[in-house]
């Protein structure tokens, strides 16, 4: 065994500069991997990243972990998946154990609605070339035979929804692997440093206040903060558009013009709500043109219960019942 004696410094220390080409804020994975891929692949490496607390202290340290691309919308299914696959060779490319395991995602479903919607799911992952299966109750015991079937007593499962390229990578390895290849890159990471304010100078930001004195900044990106402060301003834009110190929010009264305009927007939607009601009451279940639209043709109509199966399936999902052809 060697290096059990060994100390390691996980991060070097430095001090905190005073101009960067460029400072993101938040050292959360977002930051974090902002900066890895600015230095590899961009080869920008005068970059700060800015923690408050220590990394990982946000949502990036405190999640289920879960790697999946069986999303529900034809906009993230693909974005997930090219995910997903950088995930797979990350330990390899950070040279740091992140813990990934990919032992595929099963989710149960105990009610036949939330089978529909994990059936719909499947179609649309599939269409996009990503595989996710729907099993049977008996199937999903076969992949994981410590599933409770009954549900407790209470909750049988009627179907589940089995996602074979799902993972798991520890989240705080994750975050520890962006910020130590990061800084091996040239990045200088910085914990325990609050940015308190944004200068902007003829509506370009020129950089930031911290509360380690102010830093010069060419470029200026912001992590999770973003919508940490949408949060904060909520009739207003982010303190980085307006060029206020973040601690000092405008009043969280609406004016005038932003009421009316919120009530012209509601009536908007609303109509607009209402027209495409009425289409839809017009033209029955016809199916759109999109070439994501989930297609039922080909499925199978359960005789008992009216349940859509597949055309591959020989029993019900949700009931049991034998199908025919
Ligand atoms: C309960 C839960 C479960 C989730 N489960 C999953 C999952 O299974 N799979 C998945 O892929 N995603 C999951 N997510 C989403 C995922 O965790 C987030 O998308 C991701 O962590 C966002 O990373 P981030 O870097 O943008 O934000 P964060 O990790 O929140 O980083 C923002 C950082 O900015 C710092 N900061 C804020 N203000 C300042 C300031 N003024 N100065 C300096 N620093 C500041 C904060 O301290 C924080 O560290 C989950 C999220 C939650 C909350």
């Amino acid at each position: 065994m060697t290096g059990l004696l060994r100390k390691v410094r996980f991060l070097e220390q430095h001090e905190l500069g005073r101009r960067y080409d460029v400072v993101i804020v938040g050292g959360g994975v977002n930051g974090l991997s902002l900066a890895y891929h600015l230095a590899e692949v961009h080869g920008v490496r005068d970059v700060a990243v800015l923690e408050r607390s220590y990394l990982g202290s946000g949502a990036s340290g405190r999640n289920t972990q879960v790697l999946r691309a069986n999303y529900n919308t034809p906009e993230t299914v693909p974005l997930y998946e090219a995910s997903l696959r950088m995930y797979r060779t990350l330990s390899q490319e950070l040279d740091f154990n992140i813990l990934f395991t990919d032992q595929g995602e099963l989710d149960l479903c105990h009610t036949p609605d939330s089978l529909r919607v994990e059936r719909e799911k499947s179609l649309l992952n599939r269409a996009l070339g990503v595989r996710t299966d729907i099993l049977t109750p008996e199937e999903a015991l076969k992949v994981c035979p410590l599933v409770d079937l009954t549900g407790g007593g209470e909750l049988p499962v009627v179907g589940a929804s089995y996602h074979p390229p799902g993972a798991f990578a520890r989240h705080d390895a994750v975050v520890w692997g962006y910020a130590a290849a990061a800084q091996r890159r040239g990045v200088a990471v910085h914990e325990g440093v609050t940015v308190t304010g944004i200068d902007v100078r003829d509506g370009r930001c020129v950089g930031v206040r911290t509360d380690a004195g102010p830093v010069t900044a060419a470029i200026l990106l912001l992590d999770g903060l973003a919508s940490d402060q949408r949060r904060r301003y909520p009739s207003r834009h982010a303190a980085s558009r307006s060029g206020d110190r973040l601690q000092s929010p405008r009043s969280p009264h609406m004016d005038q013009t932003t009421i009316v305009a919120l009530i012209g927007l509601a009536t908007v939607g609303l109509l607009a709500t209402l027209l495409i009601m009425r289409r839809q009451r017009k033209s029955g279940e016809a199916e759109s043109e999109s070439r994501y639209s989930v297609s039922t043709e080909g499925e199978k109509r359960c005789p008992k219960c009216g349940m859509g199966n597949m055309w591959t399936d020989s029993t019900c999902i949700s009931c049991g019942t034998p199908l025919r052809g």
